[in-house]
């Protein structure tokens, strides 16, 4: 089980980012997406991404992110610029058992780093959360991405063009 938790969203500044972060998680093969700011517009839209193009995934906004990362019980990963390397990190994170990845938006408070597990760095580069979740799935797994069967429309891959399968 994979869940990202997504904090210090800016309702001014990152609804697109956080939109991204959930579609690439979606991607990418995590299960469930928890945002510390409530938007209800952002759960709908990306339900109804699922209802159309597959999986099963929970997203919950408004969630006390300190009180999800007490209660979790699995390895915690952190993303940042600051964090061990990428490669290192694969070495002693468990992709069998439970993983809750936190990105952030602004500064993340200094409790994340200590709590974590692992804080990750993908490169010790600024650069983007979204970014850095996706890189950091498709290693975790391996490079292989997930199949989504149960939506209403599935893409045939197409070199020269587009082909997608309603149901
Ligand atoms: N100073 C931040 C940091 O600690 O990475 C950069 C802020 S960046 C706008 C927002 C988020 O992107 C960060 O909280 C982190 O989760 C992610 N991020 C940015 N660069 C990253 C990198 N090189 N490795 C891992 N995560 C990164």
């Amino acid at each position: 089980m994979i869940t990202i938790l997504r904090i210090g969203h800016r309702p001014e500044r990152d609804k697109r980012i956080t939109t991204h972060v959930a579609l690439t998680a979606r991607a990418f093969g995590a299960n469930e997406i928890l945002v510390d700011y409530p938007d209800k517009e952002l759960e709908k839209n990306f339900e109804s991404t699922c209802q159309r193009w597959g999986g099963d995934l929970k997203i919950r906004t408004g969630v006390k992110w300190r009180q999800v990362l007490k209660e979790f019980n699995g390895q915690v990963v952190h993303l940042t610029m600051y964090g061990e390397t990428l490669e290192k990190a694969m070495e002693v994170i468990d992709a069998t058992q439970d993983i809750m990845v936190i990105v952030g938006a602004e500064k993340v408070p200094r409790e994340v780093y200590e709590q974590a597990t692992i804080n990750v760095g993908v490169g010790n580069q600024p650069h983007s959360e979204v970014a850095a979740l996706g890189v950091f799935l498709y290693s975790l797994f391996e490079g292989k991405m997930p199949e989504f069967n149960d939506g209403q429309m599935k893409i045939i891959p197409n070199p020269r063009g587009k082909t997608v399968e309603s149901k």
